[in-house]
């Protein structure tokens, strides 16, 4: 007998799409909305420094006890209502294991960022998606209507969304957050860029998950994320939280960075300034090379091509610049998004699009 492996998966991961960065090499990389400055050195031999006291022979601190503490001090937020993750993703996979049984239903604005969908196919829970209105904004009305229909156990709400990078309208947020009996889960990966954060709502609202990475801001390869919630969230989350998600190099790392924040605030500043170049810029491109840029709040800009848009970022890639391909049917028909990168990136990309975008 042969065995079938494709037989043997669960029905819902068959039909999965395994989620996919860029893989094109590139010399100039604005694909995955990263920060494009690295630590300076003095910080980088103090990590070192401090990683290197770690003992690897022991498992890491289950809870990470002194990186909540640090997050704590920075945010003012107690530590007992952090939960750490192995990045923002885990903490996703971690609330759709707590919270949802296989028939029930999650709900969020499209297009938003993958792995909320992603995750929670993969549980077999489906999934709901309200598209956005044409400003790229909430969809109130549809939301609510669907919520009354639907109940979904979650509502995700990016916000800087991924991959449109506007804010969505404060207003609406607050309606779903104080009108419906859903979690609504705040996904702020992107708030660092914009200033903007729902967690003064959390003394009010017991239904609100605030998540937060420190990937956008320099940190990308550690991989630490963390969830904010109510004690009684919190502590839900920590039944199926797996013992050592987060591991001691990334807690101590990740420690060391946060105490020296204003370097990592600095680099922000600079890449807000980035995102404003590359805007004014990009608006330049209307008449001759067809190209409209939306208004972003994040690290990134999401822009639409008059002409196809693969044949744009295939050439990119020749020019050896590597942005993010959305070119999809719907929404996203010939959209790219870039990610701010170091000045001399910006005006790479720039010289770049406009010879390829002509
Ligand atoms: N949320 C959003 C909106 C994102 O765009 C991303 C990364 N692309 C994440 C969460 C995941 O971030 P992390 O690196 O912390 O897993």
């Amino acid at each position: 007998m042969k065995i079938n492996i494709q037989e043997m998966v669960k029905k819902n991961i068959r039909e999965l799409k395994a989620y996919k960065p860029e893989e094109i090499l590139c010399p100039i990389r604005m694909e995955a909305n990263e920060n494009p400055f690295t630590i300076n050195s003095s910080l980088k031999e103090r990590v070192l420094e401090s990683i290197s006291r770690i003992s690897l022979n022991r498992y890491p601190d289950s809870l990470a006890t002194d990186l909540r503490k640090q997050i704590s001090a920075k945010s003012g937020i107690k530590p007992e209502s952090i939960i750490v993750g192995n990045g923002s993703d885990e903490l996703i996979q971690m609330l759709i294991t707590a919270f949802c049984e296989n028939e029930d239903k999650v709900l969020f604005p499209v297009p938003t960022f993958s792995m909320f969908g992603i995750i929670a196919k993969s549980f077999g829970v489906n999934t709901i998606e309200i598209p956005l209105d044409s400003e790229w904004d909430i969809d109130l009305a549809e939301i609510k209507k669907s919520y009354e229909k639907n109940l979904p156990k979650i509502i995700f709400l990016s916000t800087p969304n991924n991959p449109t990078g506007n804010c969505f309208s404060e207003n609406k947020i607050l309606d779903i957050i104080e009108k419906t009996y859903s979690l609504v889960v705040v996904d702020e990966a992107y708030a660092d860029f914009c200033g903007k954060t729902f967690i003064d709502q959390l003394k009010h609202s017991k239904n609100l998950i605030i998540l937060k990475t420190l990937s956008k801001v320099g940190m990308a390869g550690l991989r630490v994320g963390y969830l904010i919630a109510s004690k009684e969230i919190i502590n839900i989350l920590h039944k199926i939280r797996l013992p050592y998600n987060s591991n001691s190099l990334s807690q101590g790392a990740a420690k060391v960075i946060l105490t020296n924040n204003e370097i990592v605030e600095s680099q922000v500043q600079q890449i807000i300034k980035g995102r404003e170049f590359l805007l004014e810029e990009l608006k330049k491109l209307k008449d001759k090379e067809g190209i409209t840029p939306f208004h972003s709040n994040a690290n990134f800009i999401l822009f639409k091509t008059e002409k196809d848009a693969d044949a744009i970022h295939r050439k990119l890639t020749e020019e050896g610049v590597l942005i993010r391909n959305l070119n999809s049917d719907g929404p996203l028909k010939n959209c790219l998004r870039v990610t701010v990168g170091r000045p001399e990136e910006n005006d790479a990309f720039i010289k770049a699009l406009k010879k390829v975008a002509q």
